[in-house]
């Protein structure tokens, strides 16, 4: 192996592989769904390129886009091979070692507190979880613009790249090789690797095979010297003599030697694990939830044990047609409000016909929905154009229409199934069913780790700003500790109240103490707490619901119903309000006015209609500095 070149991984990289290593993670199965999860991939790169141009799929065995699955018990190899687009030998020192992904350091981080090894894929560095099984790993592979390669290591801080000379070409694709660890041996057995193919890997795409062996009895001809009788007598030869006038040789060799004998020998096949059906083009009614959260879990590459919150499965039909599949899923990725506005990734997949296209496509569902996971599919796109072209397509923005309608539903939904969300108090004596309780409590998960996310839609999209209110939670003086809406907050207001109160602060225990809300909780009004930085910003777009304004009590313009002396008391105090205004310098105060919004406390500053309130005055600042 002249020509090798040796390589350090990158140091975050070499961190991780140590980890991995030394780690006591006892589920190392998840090894094989990662290296199947990555054969997918490249299938689909492989697949999406031969859509423009046929020549790249080649010929013969070339052209069958499956994934291989090999043991070798003497050498304690387990080697997976795909069809794949495969990669060049840059592709083999970049990809697999020398340039640290965005969730490498994140991943690392996490391992060293108290993370779970079974989210490696969500965070793009699975390939290393073969060092769970194996001391030794060899990646062949062969890229079209390229010759075939080999990387190898040994996880001891380098990796070595050579041209290939010596393994049996691969035609195009990968194959990696696995030197099963000691202590893995597990791995090497046929039915363990078949298991965990049904268990992880059933919605993979592609057919996935594995080379089987299997022992069957065949009967051969007693050797001379073979002394074992018993085998012979239970030859059934001699009773089928008399059966039929064959014309076979071994039929009449047979009778000519009655003495045979049977004997265990191994054959060899290919064995398809997994029926490649596409969940999404079956009946919804069809599939059940136990298929739904497997299905979740190879497309989210999202492997923990929470199935996903919620889930919409449906054809849109019409001018533009298309099957999709939306999950919310059980928690939020760590990166998810990271570089917000410059990151470009929506987590759908899209499919014209079947055929992966891409799952960059950053205009099918708006910024504030890249929380859902799914794929659509769709009929009406053209399948042999450029991703450019399709992303120009006028049928997409149909798409995306109606894939939010579907998704704020679906979230909707999630709320009025939750029997916690329900404001009506007779509901609790009707019976209860299994199914209540396990719904109990998911809008607020839901809204936990994607509460932030409603709130920049309302910011954002001004088409379902109502829509999107729906869903909005929050605490306030009258929640009880517990998240109400808006909805709720309505059905609670004093006859004669015109607007929905609240107030912005950096945390309910200072809120609760705020001079502002005196009088209003004297009086039994209900005011609305909001906490979050992203709250000020949302008060800005969310002008009025069902057709009440929203008032900040911070601010100037506070009514809380008519009283019939504020004009009287207004006249006597005129003079005070006069040489306050004149000792506070005009630069400082634009007015001094008589409140009706206080109880004990003497007074306050309030902040102008228009202006920023204090809290906002208070995050602008913490922001340039
Ligand atoms: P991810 O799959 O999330 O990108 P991995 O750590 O699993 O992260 O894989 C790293 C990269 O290595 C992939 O992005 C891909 O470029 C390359 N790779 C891994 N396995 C294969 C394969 N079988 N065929 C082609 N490329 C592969
Ligand atoms: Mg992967």
């Amino acid at each position: 192996r002249g020509n090798a070149q040796q390589f350090e991984f990158q140091a975050e990289v070499s961190r991780l592989m140590d980890i991995i290593i030394h780690s006591l993670y006892s589920n190392k199965d998840i090894f094989l769904r990662e290296l199947i999860s990555n054969a997918s991939d490249a299938l689909d790169k492989i697949r999406f390129l031969s859509l423009t141009d046929k020549e790249v799929l080649g010929e013969g065995d070339n052209t069958k886009l499956e994934i291989q699955i090999k043991l070798d018990k003497e050498k304690r190899i387990l080697s997976i091979r795909d069809r794949g687009i495969g990669m060049t030998k840059e592709d083999l020192i970049k990809n697999l070692g020398t340039i640290a992904k965005s969730g490498t350091s994140a991943f690392v981080e996490k391992m060293q507190t108290s993370g779970d090894l079974n989210l490696i894929g969500q965070f793009g560095v699975g390939f290393y979880s073969v060092y769970l099984v194996a001391d030794n790993v060899e990646v062949i592979s062969k890229h079209n613009d390229d010759k075939q390669h080999v990387w190898e290591s040994k996880a001891d801080g380098s990796f070595v790249v050579s041209e290939d000379t010596y393994n049996e070409p691969l035609g195009r694709g990968t194959e990696i090789r696995l030197h099963i660890r000691e202590e893995a041996g597990e791995y090497l057995e046929e039915s363990k690797l078949k298991e965990l193919v049904k268990r992880y890997s059933e919605f993979i795409n592609f057919p996935i095979y594995i080379w089987s062996t299997k022992e069957v009895d065949v009967e051969v001809a007693a050797d001379e010297d073979d002394s074992s009788e018993e085998e012979s007598s239970e030859s059934s030869s001699s009773e089928e003599e008399t059966e039929e006038d064959t014309e076979k040789s071994e039929q009449e060799d047979a009778e000519k030697k009655p003495k045979t004998k049977k004997v265990k020998e191994t054959t060899n096949e290919w064995e398809l694990l997994n029926d490649v059906k596409a969940i999404w083009l079956r009946n919804p009614k069809e599939v059940t939830e136990e298929e739904y959260a497997k299905f979740y879990q190879t497309l989210a590459k999202d492997f923990s044990e929470d199935k996903p919150l919620s889930w919409s499965h449906f054809t849109a039909e019409g001018d533009v047609e298309f099957k999709a599949v939306l999950f919310v899923p059980p928690k939020a990725p760590h990166d998810l409000y990271e570089s917000y506005y410059n990151a470009n990734k929506s987590n759908l997949k899209l499919y014209v016909r079947r055929v992966f296209i891409s799952d960059e496509f950053d205009d099918l569902l708006p910024k504030y929905l890249n929380f859902l996971k799914g794929l659509v599919d769709s009929d009406t796109l053209p399948l042999n154009v450029s991703r450019e072209m399709l992303q120009q397509h006028s049928s997409l923005k149909t798409i995306k229409k109606k894939l939010i309608r579907k998704a704020l539903d679906m979230i909707r939904k999630l709320a009025e199934e939750d029997p916690d969300e329900s404001n009506d108090k007779d509901k609790k004596d009707i019976e209860k069913s299994s199914d209540d309780d396990e719904k109990r409590g998911q809008y607020t998960r839901f809204w936990n780790e994607f509460g932030k996310s409603v709130k920049l839609g309302i910011i954002e999209d001004a088409t379902n700003r109502n829509r999107l209110a729906k869903l909005l939670r929050f605490e306030s003086t009258k929640s009880d500790g517990k998240l109400t809406s808006l909805d709720q907050y309505i059905s609670r207001m004093k006859s004669g109240q015109k607007d929905i109160f609240y107030l912005t602060g950096t945390s309910k225990e200072q809120l609760e103490n705020s001079p502002f809300l005196e009088r209003l909780k004297k009086k039994g009004y209900e005011v609305i707490f909001f906490t979050d930085p992203v709250d000020e910003y949302l008060m800005q777009y969310l002008m009025d619901y069902e057709d009440k304004k929203f008032q900040n009590v911070s601010k100037e313009g506070l009514k809380l119903g008519k009283d019939s002396k504020d004009k009287e008391l207004k006249e006597s105090y005129k003079e005070l309000t006069k040489w306050w205004k004149g000792a506070l310098a005009s630069e400082n105060v634009d007015d001094v006015k008589l409140s009706n919004r206080l109880a004990d406390t003497p007074c306050v500053v309030v902040t102008s209609k228009f202006g920023w309130s204090a809290n906002m005055e208070k995050i602008m600042q913490s922001q340039t500095l």
